[in-house]
């Protein structure tokens, strides 16, 4: 293989499959996946993975953060619908159209200014936001309705579709759930009052992998699926129907082994201190490389199969971990530092964030590779 073992990621596109199938058997008949596949698919290099989406999973639809991340699609050969899900200067509406991707559109203004720039017709699918206030028409669903009618009248704006997006589909409370049927239930008042209108949208989505999951949003056309494809749970704290495979597992070598004595200062700041005579590896990672320095004193690798406590802060290309229990350990071992048990998920448990961002936040100087090719 063509990289260099210092720092790297294995792919394997066995689980990717084995969880898009299983979360393919939740949907309801008439709902299709949509591949969200923005920030290099959260991290796992969108290279790898979606060529195979299309070619060896039949994907048809994609969803990304922007132009660029588009382009780049078109560019690996994909030739099905792409969605920005994000914005995009309306200057380059004519790029947009060139590469045949649909833009989200926030609202009125935003279309006609999409439009003043065009050169042929850019197509859209019209943000709702039905509770996430995050982009979208806004109002109550009789202006949203009329906003977006008026973005359908729009000279060089083809409005193909709807969608919004539920903010706590994921969430663990009676509270949460209200909250995203209400969301959906806004959702499908606007879509309908088009339909009377006599607007045809090809699509009105609404389903993320939370909401697909769990049943939120049924009549969505398309599912959005992002987190629960890599093999991650939207959050922890809710079970699944199944269980996803990570698909991520990260590896460092073992750079150095050596004895040291009970009262040895570890790392800068010594924040670690050695109450004993104990053995310590020294590995080849840190958080130049995405793994967080919030790890420090926390985290944990796996070495020979055994779970290795992190001694001492980490640092921007190395830390340091307890090995006294293993014997044989040397310079050059592999030492996992995420694998399908001791995954994001668990890592963003221990650092207080979300599996997504421990992900996405994996440096573009850690390689990608394949370990799997079905
Ligand atoms: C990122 C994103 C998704 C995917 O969310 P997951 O929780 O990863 O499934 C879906 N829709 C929109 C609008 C998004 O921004």
């Amino acid at each position: 293989m063509d990289y260099i073992k210092r720092c790297w990621a294995e792919i394997d596109l066995s689980a990717v499959e084995y969880n898009v199938t299983e979360y393919k058997k939740l949907l309801p008949a008439g709902t299709e996946l949509m591949y969200v596949v923005k920030a290099a698919c959260y991290g796992h290099d969108d290279s790898l993975i979606v060529p195979f989406l299309q070619e060896k999973l039949g994907a048809e639809y994609f969803a990304v953060a922007d132009l660029d991340e588009a382009i780049r699609l078109r560019g690996m050969g994909i030739s099905g619908d792409i969605l920005i899900l994000g914005y995009t200067l309306p200057e380059y509406a004519p790029l947009i159209a060139k590469h045949n991707v649909i833009q989200a559109c926030t609202d009125l203004s935003y279309a006609r200014e999409l439009s003043k720039n065009a050169e042929g017709t850019v197509r859209v699918h019209g943000a709702v936001d039905t509770g996430m206030t995050r982009i979208g028409v806004h109002g109550t669903a009789e202006e949203q309705a009329a906003e977006l009618s008026e973005i359908a009248a729009t000279p060089n704006i083809a409005l193909e579709g709807i969608f919004t997006h539920f903010s706590s589909a994921d969430g663990t409370a009676q509270a949460d759930d209200d909250y995203t049927n209400m969301q959906a239930e806004r959702f499908f008042r606007v879509r309908d009052l088009l339909t009377a209108g006599g607007i045809e949208l090809k699509h009105a989505h609404i389903k993320n992998s939370a909401g697909g999951a769990y049943g939120f949003g049924e009549g969505s056309t398309l599912a959005r699926l992002g987190i629960i494809m890599y093999g991650l749970y939207p959050d922890p704290a809710k079970p699944l129907p199944f269980e996803p495979k990570p698909v991520m597992t990260w590896k460092a070598v073992v750079s150095q082994v050596k004895w040291i004595d009970a009262g040895t200062a570890v790392s800068y700041g010594r924040t670690f201190v050695s109450d004993r005579r104990m053995k310590l590896a020294t590995i080849t990672a840190g958080y130049a490389d995405g793994y967080p320095r919030a790890l420090s004193n926390k985290g944990e690798v796996i070495i020979g199969g055994k779970r290795c406590r992190i001694c001492g802060r980490v640092c921007m290309d190395q830390f340091m971990c307890d090995v006294t229990d293993l014997p044989d350990i040397r310079s050059g071992d592999e030492a996992i530092l995420m694998d399908a048990e001791m995954n994001a998920d668990h890592l963003a448990a221990l650092t207080g964030t979300i599996g997504y961002e421990i992900t996405c936040g994996i440096s573009p100087r850690v390689p990608r590779v394949l370990i799997h090719n079905s």
